[in-house]
């Protein structure tokens, strides 16, 4: 397709229903959303030329698809609780112990053998653990994790399932209910029987039924999305969806994710891509060896296409590896499998971020004055070492001549030795208290997503590893020009941090 026709039938395509042309919503959004607003930034783990990328592609749900997710939740659980009642034959009082939606998050890890559910600092050290909606104490900690690594991945099908979609969070939370009156023999079981029913009700069409009869009830669309991909177009970049949806479910949920007023048989739409790829099956998608599926075209229309491969996919764009920039957000198969096998460029829409930025907003000045307590903290912690080997070394003097002098010495020690003691005191009780503050703020029972004391979580690596760039969504894209340079911070090693 031409710019010049590009032009012509993108003009229609408006939010706000109207004929206007490209740049007017873009000017909008810009004028209504500085960049200097943190929460709607774009942060940038690895740095990339953004003229260098010759083409964007997004996944579809929870990327340019916003949902309703307290609506959606809601739906998926009633469908599964149906099953596990109905089919087997589980008693409905277990409903009550069904914890408050805000108890699961994603990023937590599921313990399937201890029926636990756990949150986990970057080396795999559980900080925080659930049984139900029972905390567990240090000692209960330590008994059944102990010191030892538990490193679990997505692809460990074993004892570890970490809560990486945004669609885990209903069978996490009937899993939470039912597992503290199950045997802990039977927990894995529990765990199988849950996600065969969640399985089911995705595979067998039977929630997507439910959505797509009132997909406006369960989307909040952003506004922003449209301006942002006429804004990427109009910067020369190429646009593609990829997503794993099937076209039935794709087409029925574009126009009112988009805020567009169009049904299912309005594609209008698809002008605002060069490709819509359905049925990708990621993270398959990205591993040519496995999968030499062809790309077929559906509906009629070259543009519209289904199945696939990334290598067929980059030849239709005509863009490859690091020319390519993903948005996804779904930190496995959007953003792992892709940066792994196929070196496209990544950006992970974590749509949780914009709410911790908002709350660190509401206190300003807690991440600054939480970083000199630690800093202050760990020197002091190194005077009373200090002290205490400087006592020790006193107390093994035997020399009668100096009897009276050592005892001084000791003395003098030990008052400084109490003196710093008390400082420790105080800064670790400020830290606790800081810390809390804002975790408790951010969410009650787990704190933030990316942080576990003073470590990264897991997801928090993972992002890290495997994000080069993240924001709050995808539509952030509009408030950067196409030839931005985005830029990572300067990388420091503690010894560095310390002399700064
Ligand atoms: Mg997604």
């Amino acid at each position: 397709m031409t710019k010049k026709s590009h032009k012509k039938t993108t003009a229609k395509l408006s939010f706000r229903g109207e004929e206007t042309p490209w740049w007017l919503d873009l000017i909008h959004t810009s004028l209504q959303n500085p960049v200097l607003d943190r929460r709607r930034a774009i942060f940038t783990n690895r740095s990339l030329r953004f003229e260098r990328i010759d083409a964007v592609g997004f996944d579809f749900d929870h990327t340019l698809a916003v949902y309703n997710c307290a609506k959606l939740d809601e739906t998926a659980m009633e469908m599964v609780i149906e099953k596990l009642i109905a089919e087997e034959g589980y008693d409905k009082s277990f409903i009550e112990n069904i914890p408050e939606p805000e108890f699961v998050t994603k990023g937590l890890v599921v313990d399937i053998e201890q029926g636990n559910v756990l949150k986990v600092d970057r080396f795999g050290h559980v900080s925080i653990a659930y049984h139900g909606r029972h905390r567990l104490d240090q000692k209960e900690r330590r008994k059944l994790y102990g010191d030892a690594n538990h490193i679990p991945h997505v692809t460990d099908r074993g004892r570890y399932i970490q809560i990486d979609s945004a669609f885990a969070k209903p069978e996490v939370l009937i899993f939470s209910a039912l597992a503290p009156c199950t045997d802990c023999s039977e927990c894995r079981c529990l765990w199988k029987t849950i996600r065969h029913y969640t399985d089911l009700i995705h595979r067998d069409d039977s929630l997507k039924k439910r959505i797509t009869a009132s997909p406006r009830e369960y989307l909040s669309p952003d506004p922003d999305v449209i301006p942002m991909l006429r804004h990427l177009r109009e910067g020369g970049k190429k646009l593609f969806l990829l997503t794993n949806s099937e076209w039935h479910y794709t087409r029925a949920m574009m126009n009112p994710a988009l805020g567009l007023p169009g049904g299912p048989d309005d594609l209008s739409w698809v002008d605002l891509f060069d490709y819509v790829v359905v049925e990708a099956k990621k993270p398959g998608f990205f591993n040519t060896k496995k999968n030499g599926r062809p790309l077929e075209q559906i509906d009629g229309d070259p543009r519209i296409l289904r199945g696939g491969n990334i290598d067929e996919l980059e030849r239709l764009v005509g863009a490859t590896g690091p020319d390519v920039l993903y948005v996804g957000d779904h930190i496995y198969s959007d953003l792992i499998t892709s940066k792994r096998s196929s070196h496209w460029r990544t950006m992970l829409v974590i749509s949780e971020l914009e709410e911790e930025l908002a709350i660190h907003e509401d206190l300003p000045g807690f991440a600054r004055q939480l970083r000199d307590v630690d800093v202050y903290r760990a020197r002091t912690d190194l005077e009373v070492h200090h002290w205490t080997n400087l006592e020790g070394v006193l107390g093994r003097i035997d020399e009668p001549d100096f009897e009276a002098l050592v005892e001084k010495l000791i003395e003098q020690c030990s008052e400084r030795k109490r003196h710093a003691v008390r400082a420790l005191k105080k800064y670790i009780d400020q830290r606790e208290s800081l810390r809390s503050r804002i975790a408790r703020a951010i969410n009650p029972h787990w704190g933030s997503l990316f942080r576990t004391g003073t470590e990264l979580t897991y997801y928090g690596k993972q992002l890290e590893d495997f994000a080069c760039t993240y924001t709050g969504r995808a539509s952030n894209l509009t408030l950067y020009p196409t030839n931005h340079y985005f830029r990572s911070g300067f990388d420091h090693l503690p010894h560095e941090i310390e002399s700064m």
